[in-house]
């Protein structure tokens, strides 16, 4: 079951496996999990680099890294024990750090005999990363996107899934086993989607199994036509209060949304418009999602006062994406939009969602960043925590443009691949204005989520 794309791989490379289980069964145990004191020695933190534990040790002012890894005789260390190297790294040594090295040593050494850990087991146990069938991608946001399938029954312009895409299960079996794993409650959102996750039969039943596993808040994304058959949406009633249904809809008429979806068939259009009449009857949580490129650009405002006078309160959100230059958007350049042009219909549409109560925003990552719409950042759906960083490394943020930015902990960056067709005479370090307001609770960097250690 081949689980992560290209990109996540590379990331899990240097994931830590397993953090968790090493300290509980461990380092805890080995009395070495920070604030302890070790001799003279203050152990301040730790982590796993990949090849070795590593703590920093603090004594006097100074600052000095003790290390272990699985004993192995062509290793250079400062002491073997039967089942650890232990050496040390950036600082001057001392006796009183020797009598440290001895004392970590005999923790370690005691610890991993109480649970029959020679050196092979450690590494095995301890130091072999994951396989890539047991780690899954968590999102910015602490979100899980499942990924039901790959297929799907559109073709839609500016679909990102047809160039890499993570968390895809591919099979009914192995979702079961996935769903059962994943601990749930440890995250703000468990998103199925694919591909088209409603052509995927057992959906429902998966939901219930998220649902069961105490997922805060589920989200299926659809573009809806499946769930306009009767008792469609009805098989998701029970999950009701903790399930978000979330629709993509980038037309108000069939002609402009076929035209988008690359389908010929205008019904799709109505099939949709009646599962979310449904839905909204039915008293779900519903958002939609409008994806912007140049076909439905001016669309935009007549989009939102029409979506308002159809579903009015019923509808939870209305999202405006910007089509990020990716997977089929970027096959189709002349359709994307450049960040300037959506400034004005998108802050049309921001407008007459405040006017009439309408949550309207755009999301954090599929987004023109934040910079280049001031004004407006209060519709931006902010969750995530970049700083310094970027959780895609296809964006960037250019330091010459983005040096000092203000903003820089809810920017996702910006598509490379933008600033090389369009330069980044658009952005400007946003420096007169604070940080938004966030819910930093959810602030994660993107991570890799171990489930052979939850
Ligand atoms: S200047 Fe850079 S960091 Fe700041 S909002 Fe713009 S793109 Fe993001």
């Amino acid at each position: 079951m081949g689980l992560l794309n290209r990109t996540v791989i590379a990331r899990t490379r240097g994931a830590v496996p397993r953090e968790a289980a090493i300290a509980a069964d461990l380092l805890r145990p080995a009395g070495l999990l920070p604030p302890a004191q070790v001799g003279a020695f203050a152990v301040t933190a730790w982590r796993h680099d990949g090849a070795h534990l590593l703590w920093v040790l603090e004594h006097a002012g100074a600052k000095v890294h003790a290390l272990a890894g699985p004993r192995s005789d062509s290793d250079g260390a400062w002491l073997r024990t039967a089942t650890w190297n232990i050496s040390y790294r950036d600082g001057a040594f001392s006796p009183e750090l020797g009598d440290v090295l001895s004392a970590l040593g005999a923790a370690l050494q005691q610890a991993s005999d109480a649970l029959q850990v020679d050196a092979a087991a450690a590494t095995l146990r301890w130091f072999t990363r994951p396989d890539k069938d047991d780690v899954l991608e968590v999102s910015p946001g602490k979100k899980l996107y499942v990924r039901v399938t790959d297929h799907c029954d559109e073709k839609c312009l500016f679909c990102n899934a047809t160039e890499g895409n993570a968390n895809i299960v591919p099979s009914k079996t192995a979702l079961r086993s996935l769903v059962a794993r994943i601990p749930a409650g440890k995250l703000s959102q468990v998103i199925f989607s694919g591909g088209e996750p409603t052509l995927v039969k057992a959906l429902p039943e998966m939901v219930g199994l998220a649902y069961a596993a105490g997922a805060r808040q589920i989200i299926v994304q659809t573009n809806g036509v499946a769930l306009a058959q009767p008792g469609a949406l009805e098989a998701y009633l029970p999950y009701k209060d903790r399930l978000g249904i979330g629709f993509s809809l980038h037309a108000t008429d069939a002609l402009l949304s076929a035209q988008l979806l690359d389908h010929p068939d205008l019904l799709r259009h109505d099939a949709k418009l009646t599962a979310i009449d449904r839905a909204v009857a039915l008293g779900f949580l519903v958002k939609i999602t409008c994806v912007v490129m140049r076909p439905n650009l001016a669309q935009v405002p007549a989009f939102a006062r029409w979506a308002w006078e159809r579903w009015g309160t019923g509808l939870a959100r209305l999202q405006f994406s910007y089509a990020m230059p990716r997977g089929n958007a970027w096959l189709n350049k002349h359709l994307v939009l450049r960040f300037s042009e959506c400034v004005g219909p998108f802050g049309e549409a921001f407008a007459f969602g405040r006017e009439v109560g309408l949550r309207i925003e755009t999301s954090q990552s599929c987004c023109v960043p934040p910079c280049v719409m001031p004004d407006d950042v209060g519709h931006y759906d902010i969750y995530g925590d970049f700083a310094g960083t970027v959780s895609d490394p296809e964006r960037c943020k250019p330091s010459e443009v983005c040096g000092g930015c203000n903003w820089d902990r809810i920017c996702a960056g910006v598509w490379k691949r933008y600033i090389d067709v369009n330069g980044t005479s658009e952005l400007r370090a946003v420096t007169d204005r604070p940080e938004p307001p966030v819910a930093i609770d959810d602030f994660v960097q993107p991570e890799v989520l171990d489930l052979t250690d939850c």
